[in-house]
């Protein structure tokens, strides 16, 4: 709840900081609303979210016809749905699904399994990895490198051990660095999360 008060004060300085020099209809907008939130991505909708969530009334200007910013899902071909970009939903943070009860407004998710594919041009191999079962992951590189494919296990193991030492740093107020005593407490609290 303390990173969530904070997140909220710094979208509301940032609003506050950017209605300087407004036009008339801008003018206007700022009558009806207290916070006007310029583009629909998802940070965009959840800064707006959150903000609603605390009593303020909210616009939320998007220019497309569809709100999701690069997250978002359409048809671009007629009958077939795509992720035109992100689709990863891992530095989604729990505390915001919580937040914002999205599970209770529909939010689902699937485990990719596997998780990529990777077709090779002028050539009948194909690469599909990401499977919960290591042993398959190993096979499919196995077909370009046996040594590779022994490997993998600790490429792996070593990248979890990484994510797990950055993620806690996510959830964090960002460290403000204006003096050297601040710069320490930093490095002090970094160097608790970097422990690989
Ligand atoms: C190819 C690709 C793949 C990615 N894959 C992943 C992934 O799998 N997982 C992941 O977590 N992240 C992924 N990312 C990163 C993620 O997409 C971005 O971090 C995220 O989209 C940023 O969200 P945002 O709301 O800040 O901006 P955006 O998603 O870019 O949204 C900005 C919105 O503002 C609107 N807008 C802009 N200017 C104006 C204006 N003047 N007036 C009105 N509206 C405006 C735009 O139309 C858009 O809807 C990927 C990025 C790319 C490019």
């Amino acid at each position: 709840m303390k990173t969530n008060t904070k997140i909220l004060k710094l979208c509301s300085n940032k609003i506050r900081n950017s209605t300087r020099n407004l036009t008339p209809e801008a003018s206007e907008l700022k009558t009806q609303y207290d916070a006007i939130v310029v583009g629909g991505g998802h940070n965009g909708l959840t800064a707006a979210a959150y903000l609603a969530k605390a009593g303020k009334k909210v616009c939320v200007l998007e220019r497309r016809h569809v709100l999701g910013g690069a997250a978002v899902t359409e048809e671009i071909v007629p009958g077939f749905k795509f992720s035109r970009a992100s689709y990863l939903l891992s530095l989604f943070r729990p505390q915001v699904m919580e937040d914002l009860k999205l599970k209770e407004h529909g939010l689902r998710y699937h485990i990719r399994d596997p998780s990529s594919f990777t077709p090779l041009r002028n050539s009948n191999k194909s690469l599909l990895i990401g499977h919960l079962d290591m042993k398959k992951n190993q096979e499919e590189i196995a077909q370009f490198s046996k040594k590779d494919a022994e490997e993998y296990p600790k490429y792996e193991h070593r990248m979890e051990e990484i994510v797990k030492s950055i993620e806690g740093l996510i959830d964090q107020e960002p460290f403000y660095l204006e003096s050297d005593a601040s710069k320490m407490e930093a490095l002090k609290k970094l160097y608790s999360y970097y422990k690989i």
